[in-house]
């Protein structure tokens, strides 16, 4: 067993322990009320029975009252006292054989003129007793006492039973809570380990089983999150090694054509002048595409660590000067294979924009157009405000995207014709910034083919007031 189980059985015993002490006081301080309760009763009972044998002793005499004393009442024994303490009459016993009774505390509480009471082991009678004595008195003088007394051993023999059955009652409820305590233990506990146990599992990296799901809400609850967790950080696991798999993969083709090249030169090409230029250019080809790639892993990864607000400066800007901005900076490019770039849009459009990433994120489609499309081709630029959203688009006449890879095209590194992408200098991480950098601004980008020519790319953003 674990510390975390004992800890918890730790709880049931004191839980445990507390109910049966709270019942064990209850059974114990009802009881004792009780016996106070029948004790008050009985000292009433006595009462009204001395000043009964009070009374008839003054009509009558003390002989004629002792013979009627001996007949009546089994169950009630009545002694009568004179003021020296000597035994004048006793119901149950003959009244020469007594001893003086006048340190008896109850007679001698009489005998000073007031009522007593007191409870004892009656060595006469050998059982335990209730007195009650209240004094006789002639001409306002105290002559004697008149005690009554009852055998408590019916009470006691009561209290023994309703002890016996509190303490049948405390046995019962002790299997009771005994038979919770071990089902709670099976509800709560062995969930808990088989989730502890998962969760270590899912720490090194073993997403294989799920957890159950679980009888109480509680913990049913934690399995599932726990559940959710594991496929999150699985997904994640995934992605990361794909990622790490795609750039080793990207980075290994210009490594090992620059290594091959420069060989080759070593080896003897460099002598010849023809071969010394070509080769540096491929070498320098290469170079430039490893930087565009390490580059654009750069802007993603800046993209990704910082939070938004930290990356983002927003500032209002004219949708149309953004465009014309950006349709600037891939003016070379266009003009190299004779495409026009055609801006479509009207003035006033106002947008918020972190203009420098919004200007990344046109530029990398504007030159995905020029990079995709034939010579003298057109691209169009356009800005339209549509209810509370503004699009920016980008439409070309190039090949189009064949449906089945529309869903993943914005994906790290996935391209449609891989060799095509990479000779015309492609990282395929240009869609990935462009989404990234759309996201951070909360709207979402957008592609769909021309009928049959070309295809068009939209930002979407809010219109923010
Ligand atoms: P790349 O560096 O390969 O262009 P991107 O992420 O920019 O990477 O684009 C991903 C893929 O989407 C490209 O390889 C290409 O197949 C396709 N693509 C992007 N823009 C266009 C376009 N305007 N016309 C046709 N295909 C495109």
């Amino acid at each position: 067993m674990t510390d975390k189980k004992q800890s918890l059985w730790l709880h049931y015993g004191f839980s445990a322990g507390i109910v049966l002490l709270t019942l064990l006081t209850v059974a114990w301080y009802a009881t004792d009320r009780f016996r106070d309760f029948f004790i008050d009763h009985l000292q009433g009972t006595l009462e009204s029975r001395a000043i009964t044998v009070d009374q008839s002793i003054k009509n009558s005499n003390i002989d004629a009252a002792c013979h009627m004393l001996q007949l009546s009442d089994p169950d009630l024994r009545v002694t009568i006292i004179n003021k020296k303490g000597i035994v004048l009459c006793d119901s149950e016993v003959d009244a020469n054989t007594m001893e003086n009774h006048a340190q008896r505390p109850e007679i001698s509480q009489a005998l000073s003129g007031q009522r007593g009471s007191s409870t004892r082991f009656s060595a006469t009678l050998q059982t335990s007793m209730l007195y009650f004595s209240i004094p006789r008195s002639e001409d306002e003088k105290v002559i004697g006492a008149i005690r009554t007394a009852i055998s408590l051993i019916s009470i006691d023999r009561l209290l023994d039973e309703l002890y016996r059955q509190f303490m049948i009652l405390l046995i019962v409820l002790l299997a009771i809570i005994s038979i919770v305590i071990v089902n709670i233990y099976r509800k709560i506990n062995q969930p808990l380990a088989e989730i502890v146990e998962q969760a270590n599992l899912f720490a090194k990296g073993d997403f294989s089983h799920a957890l159950p799901e679980y009888d109480i809400k509680e913990i049913a609850e934690l399995g599932n999150a726990l559940n959710r967790m594991a496929e999150q950080l699985d997904r994640l696991e995934n992605l990361r090694q794909d990622f790490v798999a795609n750039v080793s993969h990207e980075l290994k083709t210009p490594i090992a054509t620059i290594k091959s090249y420069v060989e080759t030169l070593l080896d003897g090409a460099q002598h010849d002048p023809a071969d010394l230029e070509r080769f540096l250019s491929i070498v320098c080809k290469q170079n430039d595409r490893l930087a565009a790639i390490v580059d654009d892993l750069l802007t993603l990864s800046r993209l990704e660590s910082a939070p938004i607000t930290q990356i983002l400066a927003l500032n209002e800007a004219d949708a149309c000067q953004l465009l014309h901005f950006s349709a600037e900076n891939c003016q070379s490019r266009a003009e190299a294979k004779n495409i026009t770039i055609d801006i479509n849009c009207k003035d006033n459009i106002e947008i918020q924009v972190d203009h420098s990433l919004m200007t990344q994120a046109l530029v990398n489609l504007i030159d995905n157009a020029i990079k995709y499309s034939n010579e003298d081709k057109t691209i169009t630029l356009s800005v339209e405000e549509t209810g509370n959203k503004i699009l920016l688009s980008v439409s070309d006449e190039g090949p189009g995207i064949p449906e089945q890879h529309i869903p993943r095209l914005f994906e790290r590194f996935y391209r449609v014709d891989k060799s095509r992408s990479r000779r015309i200098g492609g990282t395929g991480l240009g869609l990935a910034i462009v989404k990234h950098i759309v996201h951070i601004h909360g709207g979402q980008v957008e592609v769909e083919n021309n009928g049959t020519v070309g295809c068009r790319f939209s930002i979407i953003l809010p219109i923010s007031h």
